[in-house]
């Protein structure tokens, strides 16, 4: 079985068959604002295999408010719900709302320790703040989706026990630092993800990326760690059910 971590199932006219594409397998859709996190629960409500996380994403805050926030603590009785995510800092576009995106983070985090739910984090341009505000909770199972820091952050992020989501970069030539990453990384602290419908691996780059590619992501990991591809997958696999409860009873 293969599980796609993250994922953003909102965005494709064609659902049925990229659901299709992936039977037998299990996906976790993610929401970032009030709107997709509606159409998460939407999606998990209706297709068995589909899972979700939702959350504000740093980006955007400055549309979201208390409600969102009371909007997402209302929703996470649904056995489907199986975290809180994407959330976490990005200051790539500037860094205006640095202190806004800082308190959604953080009252996201804490809403995660109440409901013991794990968290998706988003980092982008802000790993050292990233860093700084996890540490306080590192209670929590927490997930670095789409890492794209350094290896030395990585081997601190590891010291708090926290699980890397890897995707379609990996694949990409020029993704040096990610596959040293990936050397580094024990796979027990490795999850698969494809962020679909972006950063489709090689070598599909420039189509609409689908859940199904996650098998493209899991076959560069075994190159890279010299294993196999069903080592990676049956690993990476139990790490997803480590850290995201999909039998989950309230
Ligand atoms: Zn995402």
């Amino acid at each position: 079985m293969m599980i796609d971590t993250h994922c953003h199932l909102e965005d494709y006219e064609n659902i049925e068959t990229i659901i299709k594409n992936m039977e037998g397998n299990k996906m976790i859709t993610s929401g970032v604002n009030d709107e997709t996190n509606k159409e998460v629960v939407k999606l998990i409500n209706q297709y068995p295999n589909v899972y979700g996380v939702i959350g504000i994403h740093p980006s955007e805050v400055s549309i979201s408010n208390e409600k969102s926030i009371l909007w997402i603590e209302e929703q996470l009785n649904n056995k489907k719900i199986v975290g809180i995510g994407e959330i976490g800092l990005d200051y790539h576009y500037g860094i205006e709302e640095k202190e806004l995106q800082k308190q959604f983070f953080k009252k996201q985090l804490e809403l995660a320790r109440k409901y013991h739910l794990p968290v998706v984090i988003h980092s982008r341009d802000a790993i050292e703040d990233t860093y700084q505000i996890l540490k306080e909770f590192k209670d929590l199972k927490i997930i670095l989706h789409c890492y794209s820091g350094s290896v030395e952050m990585a081997q601190k992020f590891l010291k708090l026990n926290i699980y890397f989501g890897i995707g379609g970069v990996v694949t990409f030539k020029n993704s040096k630092t990610l596959k040293e990453v990936v050397k580094m990384l024990p796979l027990d602290h490795i999850l698969l993800e494809t962020d679909s419908p972006y950063l489709t691996p090689e070598p599909f780059r420039g189509q609409k990326n689908e859940p199904k590619n996650i098998l493209l992501v899991a076959q560069t990991i075994a190159k890279i760690k010299e294993i196999s591809v069903e080592q990676v997958l049956k690993t990476t696999t139990i790490n997803a059910e480590q850290q995201f409860d999909f039998n989950k009873t309230l």
